[in-house]
């Protein structure tokens, strides 16, 4: 271990800056190797200075000094002091004018923070730290500035040059290079910062915001990928529209620019006025993108939009604050997704992802609450936990309020906070501000990590009608917090009767009823509701729509989970009682039930097959069984390849059993055309591709999936029957393979996915398989969309190819060890399957635990990776 161990940054040492950077003009003379940055920066003090001048400390990293000035004199080397990431000027005035001039070397910036090239365009991104690779500047998000900047360039290479504001001057220099200024009236922090230089296609529109301001939209891309801007363009004007009519946030400049970039780290960038975007969240047409893309676009061009309010007007004060903008951001954008497709399989794929990969992450040793109290790396903490938990926090807010009030608080949030970098608390605060409510232990949602558990105890009085819920909470420890304070739990409740009608309730004390659905606020370790004027024993339908991250015990009967499925008002749950019943079914075959299709299962599935009045985009959810994380969630101890062969046979009874009615659904979903993407689109050919899923591995089924891949004139359901045949390694599953890379082995986002398909292949095999895939010339290590698709596939979605041999986790270390030398932060995000070491048998934990001690040994190791292998092997 070196001697020099990252350290721990906590929220309790945090303190106002010292200085205020009130304006920066900075000049950028943009070249691959050498990159001039001048900054000229407006300096003013924080603090009183009768009380003694106070140092200014600027964060700076892998910059060259040129030169620095201080009122137009320059300082020399006694004037200040240099480590690897500060500069400090011991004893400023309260008041100045600073100069730096710095040099940098794009070309070799392979980390893609700061500023870089992709594609040989310039590009940047500055969240959370980046800012600091390009100049020296107080790089932290209270430090609000006004930003001016001119990019000088070759006119030839780079004819665009792009940052964030408005356009107010350009012009012809020597030797063919031009420049063009641009300046920012708001105020932003420096991660908010961005610059884009290079030879794009714009692709131009127009928005008329509600009080009839035009805005310019501009969209670039590399030439060629025009055609693929229109889902894009439209998903932004839909999400301008519903940020006026849901929240009444309007627009504030006159442009809003959107720049596709390949080589991203992350999905995109909110950078004010200039979103960089990694080109799979923008690039799109029938051909090439498939459903799941162009929802996926449509969100993430929302959530980037809905930033603009919720992260740049009103920022976080410092990186602890982080889920104040993700959050509450993630919230939004999944309001409006389930606005523009369906409320209900929205909700299904928001939980399934928080219950499959954020409830791992609360039982693992990187557990952390959604306001981390230390960090080593913020760039680790871009987690499952600060998004998606955040955005449930957000969420039970608003169950608790209810839309109204919720609406009264972000509005009193928007208007007190306007221009200001704040905290969660902040926010809390305006929602109890705006209605007179207290949330202070709520709070603890805020503090406390860990997934909490509610089991629950039924009683029927019939003598009486009376109906009792106890409901008890708990919450297991996490590294760092043992012992927890009961939490604020929003259960949304109903009882339905035996008819499957939901009843309407009274709680005891109450003189009538109240609707019939409740959300009971369990806030004690346990607490009773009593209904009054019960007639019979009914089914209880908790936590409705999924309405607390928790992991709930209903004590629910296989039976009482099939007239669930069959009788449930609410569609989430109605779906989840299957997956229940599923999840039940799978576990018992794991632990030795004999090996035989479960007849409650069955009945269920062909009874959902059977009903045409659902909504088909809903029939495929509740055909799909559990993915195998969530069932590795559920154990105690996890064993991949029994979790992986019992799903399957699971799956293949089923389809035997019920081959009959999925053939006829498959082909009565044929979309006769036109092809459409909306949401009834959509849901019939997600129906129609999870039949054909069941289909294949059956006798003649890969002739069917063969013959969708030859004749499917969209990516949705080629790629559904290339899946399909790779995945059960079926008979010409190689041809359509092949086929597959000549037809787009050009288009960079579909070979993408051709590498994914393979990696993410659990037959025996897979990881000579990854293996050849890493030597394949299409393959770029320094590409984080390529690295995910093939290493990422592999050790992440593919959990029985991936642990079926224990030399896959010293492959995985031996990428670690050599991507970290490149990006440190995609190598960290790599290291996710071995931190869960503890959860295997002794021989695979041993493996696992040997390979993270192996990575720590490495020299010079990024305080990213540092921080993710000490964490696991010490928690
Ligand atoms: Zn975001």
């Amino acid at each position: 271990m070196s001697e020099s161990q990252p350290q721990a940054i906590y929220l309790k040492d945090y303190t106002p800056p010292d200085y205020r950077i009130e304006t920066i003009n900075l000049r950028f003379d943009l070249n691959p190797e050498v990159t001039t940055v001048t900054s000229r920066m407006e300096v003013r003090a924080n603090y009183d200075p009768a009380e003694g001048r106070r140092p200014l400390l600027l964060n700076g990293q892998e910059l060259e000094l040129v030169s620095m000035s201080m009122d137009h004199d320059p300082v020399g080397d006694e004037g200040y002091e240099i480590s690897d990431d500060t500069l400090v000027i011991p004893h400023p005035p309260a008041h100045f004018h600073l100069e730096v001039v710095t040099r940098i070397d794009p070309s070799a910036n392979t980390a893609l923070e700061g500023l870089y090239l992709s594609g040989g365009n310039f590009c940047t991104q500055c969240e959370a730290e980046g800012f600091r690779k390009i100049t020296y500047f107080p790089d932290r998000p209270d430090v609000m500035t006004r930003f001016t900047t001119t990019l000088i360039a070759d006119r030839k290479d780079y004819p665009v040059l792009l940052s964030n504001g408005d356009r107010i001057d350009s012009g012809e220099l020597a030797g063919g290079r031009h420049y063009v200024t641009w300046h920012d009236p708001s105020l932003k922090p420096s991660y908010l910062f961005a610059l884009v230089a290079g030879d794009l296609a714009c692709v131009a529109d127009c928005f008329t915001t509600m009080s009839g301001k035009e805005v310019k939209l501009e969209l670039y891309v590399q030439y060629g990928n025009e055609d693929k801007t229109g889902h894009a363009i439209r998903s932004l004007k839909k999400a301008m529209r519903w940020d006026e009519e849901v929240y009444g946030r309007e627009y504030d400049l006159n442009t809003y620019m959107i720049v596709a970039v390949d080589d991203f780290n992350m999905g995109a960038m909110e950078n004010k006025g200039l979103n960089i975007f990694n080109s799979r969240f923008v690039l799109a047409k029938p051909e090439t993108a498939t459903d799941m893309d162009f929802v996926n676009i449509e969100g993430v061009i929302a959530h980037e939009y809905f930033h603009n309010w919720s992260g740049n007007r009103i920022t976080c004060r410092d990186w602890f604050q982080l889920s104040l903008k993700e959050g509450f951001t993630v919230f939004r954008d999944s309001q409006f997704t389930a606005d523009m497709t369906s409320l209900a399989v929205k909700r299904i794929d928001d939980v399934s992802l928080l219950r499959t990969r954020q409830f791992a992450e609360d039982a693992g040793p990187m557990a952390h609450p959604i306001r981390p109290d230390s960090y080593v790396e913020i760039n680790n903490f871009y987690t499952l936990t600060i998004y998606e938990k955040g955005a449930e926090v957000v969420r039970m807010i608003h169950t608790l309020l209810g839309p109204e009030r919720f609406r009264k608080g972000s509005d009193l949030y928007f208007e007190r906070h306007d221009g200001q970098a704040v905290t969660t608390d902040d926010f809390v605060r305006a929602m109890e501000d705006a209605n007179g409510v207290d949330l202070s232990q709520f709070r603890r949602w805020y503090e406390q990590a860990g997934t909490p558990k509610v089991e629950v105890e039924r009683a029927y009085d019939a003598a009486a009608k009376q109906y009792r819920l106890t409901l008890h909470q708990s919450c297991p420890p996490t590294p760092g917090q043992l012992q927890k304070a009961p939490f604020e739990i929003p259960v949304k409740t109903a009882l339905l009767s035996r008819e499957g009608a939901a009843l309407p309730l009274r709680l005891a004390g109450e003189s009538q009823a109240g609707g019939s659905e409740r959300v009971l606020v369990l806030n004690e370790p346990e607490q009773t509701f009593i209904f009054e004027g019960i007639p019979a024993e009914p089914v209880p339908s908790l936590l409705r729509a999924f309405s607390a991250p928790v992991k709930l015990e209903g004590g629910y009967s296989d039976e009482e989970l099939a007239f669930l499925m069959g009788n449930e008002t609410d569609d989430f749950n109605r779906w989840d009682a299957g997956q229940q019943l599923a999840l039940r079914v799978i576990v018992r075959l794991i632990e030795g039930a004999p090996r035989e299709l479960d007849r409650g299962l069955s009945a269920a599935f062909g009874k959902i097959l059977a009903d045409d009045r659902l909504d088909p985009a809903l029939v495929a959810e509740a055909l799909a069984l559990p993915p195998e994380e969530y069932i590795a969630e559920c154990m105690d101890e996890v064993d991949p390849l029994a979790i992986h062969e019992t799903r399957r046979f699971v799956r293949a009874a089923l389809a035997e059993t019920h081959r009959e009615a999925l053939a006829a659904h498959y082909t009565a979903l044929a979309d006769p055309g036109p092809y459409r993407v909306d949401a009834g689109a959509m849901g019939r050919r997600r129906l129609r591709n999870a039949c054909l899923a069941y289909l294949v591995p059956l006798e003649g089924g890969s002739e069917r999936g063969f013959a969708q891949y030859e004749a499917a004139g969209n990516m949705t359901d080629s790629m559904a029957a290339l899946v399909a045949l790779v995945h059960n390694a079926a008979p010409r599953h190689d041809e359509a393979l092949q086929h597959f890379y000549e037809r787009w082995h050009e288009d960079p986002l579909v070979l993408d996915k051709w590498f994914a398909v393979q990696a993410a292949a659990p037959a025996p095999g897979a990881l000579e398989r990854v293996k050849q895939l890493l030597d394949h010339p299409d393959f770029n290590i320094r590409n984080p969309n390529r690295v995910r698709s093939v290493i990422g596939s592999f050790v992440m979605r593919n959990p029985a190819g991936f642990h079926r041999d224990p030399a896959a986790y010293t492959f995985l270390a031996d990428q670690i060890v050599n991507l970290d030398s490149l990006n440190p932060q995609v190598a960290a995000r790599m290291l996710d399957p071995l931190t869960h070491w503890k959860r295997y048998d002794e021989s695979r934990r041993n493996a696992m635990k040997e390979q993270l001690v192996r990575i720590l040994r490495v020299p010079r190791i990024s305080s990213d990776v540092y921080e993710v292998v000490s964490k696991s092997l010490n928690a």
